[in-house]
């Protein structure tokens, strides 16, 4: 199916549902009425003269027109780009020309980002955009203006290109998988089943939209089976997000780890009613065991799940499901999605590694990219040529084909000659009662090559751990070569906007 033929069945069979809240502005839309709209943009769209295959960027926090523009422009075949709103002019402008953006919607302004101004400042210098429509402002009231009853759509095939993601820049500069709507509807598809939505369901989404976790796993999940997408606040806040899953009786909630984190460590955390959650998604990076096992006794989602995947493969490969036993939905990111496949290789020789033994995760199947946007190398270096994806992860496959995330490749510690993996030690150090939060990274070392720094952020900023502490604490438990030889006390650490923690910037600030 193609995302708009989708769409056009999930407003047939539940017309009169909600499709669509956005807490902020207090605006709901019914199946019918979201349907409706999304028509309506994209006529406007077409009488514009947007046609298939054409590029329309968004660049915008959370907010209902950018799902509307997600439907719209899939409905016309035209390919989306999606723009993280934490960028500034210098890559907003290469990622309008890498891909060549025509139509661009975007917000005004969030917080401290001026996105008009720096619209301005880059809109010279970007051939091929012509036009600049901003959501909440007459321009977008303007194009609505030119829709026309009787407009013609591009014949659309499942294959197309629909979709421009970019990754999220962790390790480097943001790469740009070019998506169908087979890859990413799919995608989504399945990942609501494993969670067993229904249109009873009200999912309360605060990751960023323009993110495959937002978009795919959120807002397709969703409405391929009739829930109710719920947007508690332009960006990510806690506050506001518990507060959504209250006031819209939200029964799944999403994040990745440090979001949840952040929630269970309101000061007011406990006056919030969770009730009516029953499930929920945690993605994107190492879910620590603690941090599952207290979202599932604390925030109700005892049927909560934790998905492995990368923008390239749309997302999802990997997926714990609610009948897996406690320690297979915490420890691990469960088994192969239905119709994929994973494996896992010798990063070097490319060789099957037995079960039980570590090596570099590859995906294949309907989920992988077309590949990167007009960068063929890339793809080539990416995926090889039986179409498996190389995702740069380290895992093992136990025996039963359960998968553990053992940690990015380019995160290991390699001290001495032995090799060190951050996300064994940030599991221990968890367990210290003065740590609330921990990232382990190698930095140089003249003598080992690398040793291992560990940044904490304290439970009590005015008490933090000191380095002997925590070295005590290491002692006996753990292999010399793993206990940290340096520490460095943090408020926060340096993360992208779909909150993972760039380890980069802590190798780069800290390594010194
Ligand atoms: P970039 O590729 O630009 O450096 P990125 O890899 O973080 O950024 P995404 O596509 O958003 O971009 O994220 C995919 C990566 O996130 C995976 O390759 C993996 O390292 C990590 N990841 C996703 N889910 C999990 C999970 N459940 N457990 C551990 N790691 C995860
Ligand atoms: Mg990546």
């Amino acid at each position: 199916d193609t995302i708009g033929a989708n769409l056009d069945r999930a407003v047939a069979t539940w017309p009169d549902r909600e499709a669509l809240v956005d807490v902020p502005s207090g605006r709901r839309w019914t199946y019918a009425e979201f349907g409706a709209a999304v028509e309506e943009l994209a006529r406007a769209l077409r009488v514009t003269g947007v046609a298939k295959g054409d590029r329309v960027g968004i660049w915008a926090v959370n907010c209902p027109e950018w799902v509307l523009v997600q439907y719209a422009t899939a409905r016309i075949g035209a390919i989306m780009v999606n723009i993280n709103p934490a960028y500034r002019t210098h890559e907003v402008e290469y990622v309008l020309n890498q891909s060549g953006v025509r139509l661009l919607f975007s917000s005004l302004s969030h917080k401290s980002s001026d996105y008009r101004a720096m619209v301005d400042q880059v809109r010279g210098k970007c051939p091929a955009l012509r036009e600049v429509v901003y959501i909440g402002d007459p321009s977008w009231q303007a194009l609505l203006g030119r829709a026309q009853p009787d407009v013609t759509y591009d014949e659309l095939s499942c294959d197309d290109p629909i979709n421009i993601q970019y990754t999220s820049g962790t390790t480097g500069f943001p790469k740009g998988a070019t998506l169908s709507h087979h890859n990413i509807l799919n995608n989504g598809f399945f990942v609501g089943e494993l969670i067993s939505y229904t249109e009873q369901d009200r999912v309360c989404v605060p990751v960023p939209f323009y993110h495959c976790f937002g978009m795919v796993m959120g807002n397709l999940a969703a409405t391929s089976h009739g829930a109710c997408l719920v947007i508690p606040a332009p960006s990510f806040d806690p506050g506001a997000t518990l507060e959504a899953v209250q006031r819209e009786r939200c029964t799944s909630l999403y994040g990745v780890p440090t979001m949840f984190i952040a929630e269970l460590n309101l000061p007011d955390f406990a006056s919030y009613d969770l009730s009516s959650l029953r499930t929920g998604i945690m993605a994107g990076s190492p879910c620590p065991v603690e941090v599952m096992k207290r979202v599932m006794a604390e925030m109700h989602m005892e049927e909560v799940s934790i998905c492995y995947g990368m923008t390239e493969t749309s997302p999802v490969s990997l997926q714990t499901r609610v009948d897996d036993g406690l320690e297979h939905r915490t420890a691990t990111v469960g088994r192969v999605l239905p119709h994929l496949e994973v494996k896992v290789v010798d990063p070097v020789t490319g060789v099957t590694r037995p079960r039980g033994t570590a090596g570099e995760l590859c995906t294949r199947g309907y989920s992988v990219m077309l590949g990167y946007w007009q960068e063929p190398e890339k793809t080539a270096e990416a995926v090889d040529a039986a179409r498996w994806m190389h995702t740069g992860d380290l895992a093992v496959m136990r025996p039963d084909g359960y998968v553990e995330i053992v940690g990015r490749i380019k995160d290991m510690i390699i001290r001495g000659g032995e090799n060190v993996y951050p996300r064994e030690i940030e599991e221990f150090l968890y367990g210290h009662p003065k740590v609330r939060d921990v990232q382990v990274v190698g930095v140089p070392h003249a003598t080992y090559g690398e040793e291992v720094l560990a940044c904490v952020i304290p439970r009590d900023p005015a008490d933090p751990p000191t380095l002997e502490e925590v070295r005590a604490f290491c002692a006996g438990r753990l292999a010399h070569y793993k206990v940290p030889s340096r520490l460095q006390v943090l408020d926060a650490f340096p993360m992208t906007v779909s909150g993972k923690v760039r380890k980069v910037e802590l190798r780069e600030t800290y390594g010194a």
